[in-house]
């Protein structure tokens, strides 16, 4: 897959879209907020 959604605004969160408290750990990209929806998903259940 070669979907470039985002091109050059890798440095922003990849769901919402905002660039604030972006979190690269596992190399998410995601923001504070969206993160705590990943990582539920991923099984992270402490940050819930
Ligand atoms: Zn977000």
């Amino acid at each position: 897959m070669t979907t470039r959604k985002y091109g050059h605004a890798s440095k922003s969160c990849k769901i919402c879209g905002t660039h604030d408290r972006l979190i690269r750990k596992y190399r998410l990209y995601v923001c504070g907020r969206c993160f705590r929806e990943v990582a539920v998903k991923m099984g992270f259940k402490k940050y819930s």
